[in-house]
């Protein structure tokens, strides 16, 4: 191989009609940067006139001068690198049309190499601000943003298919939508993501819904979702064949989060400067926790107790200041214990027995719980009897809050949308072939 075609092989430059000057390869500083130059030609004999199509025989196209055109490449040993391309141009002498050689590096009118739009690709598909993309491979952020928009044309919404088992849930996206929440659906099993909406209201969601055909959606066997009342009547209307199945970490946090009311309430019964109101502020985790796993036998000092003591009798000590609270911490025990059990029958039974009025009148977001777990019984059955429940998508949800912080927020929910299937579909997007 010459130099010249080692040059261009390190450049990555397939183009057999372009000829690098091999001895003028110089560092210039380029806004107090230092910046590799390479200078090229770019020549050959055009078959046809792109603007009239005459085939060229008989010297009918000429060579008619050149044009140097700046084409950014992608870095060299982490040197931002130029190429000046003297491109040839030609004339055609049947139609008096003039037109320039073209090149596979690098597309029509535009000065950023083909190679640099695929890094930028590939590196929009990671967590990372449009402006640090544009730092790191030396371009605009406004070229990061057109790349990002030729890619978003490939993504278009398959409705031809649903999976047997969907996860949904919401998570808060822009400010710029209508709802307070956005939707996210997903394949419960592979954890796939199946779409992002803006609204997560029934009305919104139905019509989106319904564009899937009947015989697609009768695919759905199982929906999880979490305890919201648009949520259960979207399947009863769409997925005529599915069953609900609620998120156990829903139906637990609707029990403790009731519990922690009904402590709060307790507490504000007390001045704020005493004994029990301090206890029962600093040792909320240690009565949420299971009673089998409170530690009876380590004794160590903790703050508002003099001497040792265990975390069992700090518990004991707290349940002591309040007879009805004491009910109600069994009650919500038993309930988490029936609910770790996956044991449906006991669990049915202490929820139809509870009766409110044993358990004073303060208490009444216990019952709001109790009485909500109740409508929702047959959904809780099959939590407990299958295996189903929201964590994947409650994880991806995690991640979109990432990819979120990471850019600063975003404006055009659109604009999320897109970023968040890049990022969580870059295998799918490294086979693809970037646009040329
Ligand atoms: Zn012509």
């Amino acid at each position: 191989m010459s130099i010249n075609n080692y040059i261009k092989d390190l450049l990555n430059i397939k183009d057999k009609n372009i000829v690098i000057d091999t001895e003028n390869i110089i560092v210039k500083k380029v806004k107090y940067i230092d910046t590799k130059f390479i200078y090229g030609k770019l020549t050959y004999t055009p078959e046809v006139c792109p603007c009239c199509g005459h085939v060229n025989e008989s010297f009918n196209i000429i060579k008619y001068g050149t044009k140097i055109c700046k084409i950014k490449l992608p870095d060299v040993s982490n040197i931002p690198t130029i190429l000046f391309l003297k491109k040839q141009r030609f004339l055609c002498k049947e139609c008096g049309s003039t037109f320039s050689a073209k090149t596979n590096i690098v597309n029509e009118y535009s000065n950023i190499s083909n190679d640099v739009k695929r890094k930028i690709a590939v590196d929009l598909t990671k967590i990372s601000s449009f402006k640090s993309i544009a730092e790191s491979n030396s371009v605009s952020p406004n070229t990061v943003v057109r790349v990002f928009k030729e890619w978003s044309k490939s993504f278009k919404q398959d409705f031809s298919y649903l999976p047997p088992v969907l996860s949904i849930d919401e998570f808060k996206s822009t400010k710029n939508v209508s709802g307070a929440m956005s939707f996210i659906c997903t394949n419960s099993i592979t954890g796939e993501i199946i779409d992002i909406l803006p609204d997560r209201r029934l009305f919104k969601l139905d019509t989106y819904f319904l564009r899937f055909p009947r015989r697609v959606r009768d695919q759905v066997k199982i929906v999880v979702c979490d305890i919201y009342s648009p949520y259960m009547e979207l399947v009863k209307k769409v997925f005529k064949n599915a069953c609900i199945v609620l998120d156990k970490f829903h139906i637990v946090q609707n029990f403790t989060r009731a519990f922690n009311m009904a402590r709060v309430q307790l507490m504000k019964k007390f001045k704020t400067d005493s004994h029990e109101y301090r206890c029962l502020k600093r040792y909320w985790k240690l009565l949420l926790l299971p009673k089998a796993k409170l530690i009876s036998t380590h004794f160590k000092s903790f703050p508002c107790f003099k001497g040792f003591i265990s975390q069992k009798e700090i518990v004991e000590h707290i349940l002591d200041f309040d007879y009805s609270f004491r009910k109600i911490y069994d009650l919500i025990q038993n309930i988490l214990f029936a609910i770790r059990e996956k044991n449906f029958d006991t669990l049915k039974t202490i929820l139809q027995e509870f009766k409110p009025d044993e358990y004073g009148e303060i208490y009444s977001k216990i019952k709001a719980a109790i009485s909500t777990a109740i409508k929702h019984l047959e959904k809780i059955k099959n939590t407990l009897n299958t295996n189903y429940n929201n964590g994947k998508v409650e994880g991806i949800n995690n991640k979109i809050k990432v990819i979120k912080r990471i850019s600063y927020g975003y404006r055009s929910f659109d604009n999320f949308r897109l970023r968040i299937f890049l990022c969580f579909y870059h295998k799918k997007i490294y086979g693809l072939s970037h646009k040329t």
